[in-house]
């Protein structure tokens, strides 16, 4: 799977989304779309969930209310939170059958009515502030200051022994679903780092070499996954119970076992711990150049 990993198809118009008359002018263009979204970031697709619903916009543009995501193969896409039922999505649950571009402009959309909702006030001195730059920016008119939405950096690392098995944890709540290990950076913390103490924390397990795999936006609400390869140097596992419930080792037959028997359930295909996973299971050395 490719996702993420090419230049995106949506040109996110950066140097042009500043003026509010060229952003409402695009909205009024014949071929502008619109995907509307629940305040939960939820959005409508077509029956399968291959492809994302959009509409022509009909209301006036409102600068406040209405985001431009980009142009797309110069079709103009906007966002709005408009929805409030019928059967609704997130990136989670279609992410893997969206066509590239769309998931881009799903998570794009879902990313930046995440920051408006949990950030209205200026993050300086806590006064209102205005949506600027087409959705992508606010500013406070009390001290100035523009913002933009954040981004918080986390780590995912498949984490394999000497021996080439791959550690998979679970949450209680998570069923029978288990998952390489993940966690936040803490501030002042590099990648590498963070995986070094997340590993150590969640099932005490030292690590020698770090191989970088790949990112991947996850807007719930504002994440970056930077996924990693991790060998281990220890095999004893004492799960931090705070953390997760359980923790194991396995082998490609036994993890195929498990899968097979339905003990075992693993992250949907959209997400970059199925890549990760999937990717061992492949069998290719992820620490060879
Ligand atoms: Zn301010």
């Amino acid at each position: 799977m490719t996702t993420w990993v090419t230049a995106s198809e949506l040109d996110r118009v950066d140097h042009h989304r500043r003026s509010v008359e060229w952003v409402a002018g695009l909205w009024r263009a014949e071929d502008a779309r619109l995907l509307k979204l629940t305040s939960g970031g939820k959005f409508t697709t077509n029956a399968e969930g291959t492809r994302l619903r959009m509409t022509k916009p009909f209301v006036e543009f409102d600068s406040q209310r209405h985001r431009l995501i980009g142009l797309l193969d110069g079709v103009p896409i906007f966002a709005v939170e408009a929805l409030t039922e019928g059967p609704v999505h997130d990136l989670r649950e279609v992410g893997g059958q969206l066509p590239e571009a769309e998931l881009d402009i799903a998570a794009a959309a879902t990313a930046v009515a995440a920051w408006h909702r949990m950030e209205p006030l200026c993050p300086r001195c806590g006064g209102p502030s205005a949506v600027i730059n087409g959705g992508f920016a606010r500013h406070c008119d009390a001290c100035g200051e523009d913002h933009f939405p954040r981004t918080d950096p986390a780590v995912i690392m498949a984490v394999v022994d000497a021996d080439d098995r791959l550690l998979l944890g679970g949450h209680a709540h998570w069923g029978q679903r288990v998952s390489v290990l993940a966690g936040f950076v803490e501030a002042g913390e590099s990648a590498e780092q963070a995986i070094h103490r997340e590993v150590a924390e969640e099932v005490d397990v030292t690590l020698s070499e770090l191989r970088y795999f790949g990112s991947q936006p996850w807007p719930f609400p504002r994440s970056l996954m930077l996924g990693y390869f991790a060998r281990a140097t220890s095999t004893e596992i004492n799960v931090d119970t705070d953390e997760l419930s359980h923790a194991d080792w396995y082998t490609r037959e036994e993890l195929s076992a498990a899968l097979e028997a339905g003990d075992l359930g693993l992250p949907g295909p959209s997400s970059i711990a199925s890549r990760l996973i999937s990717t061992w299971r492949e069998g290719r050395d992820p620490f060879a150049v």
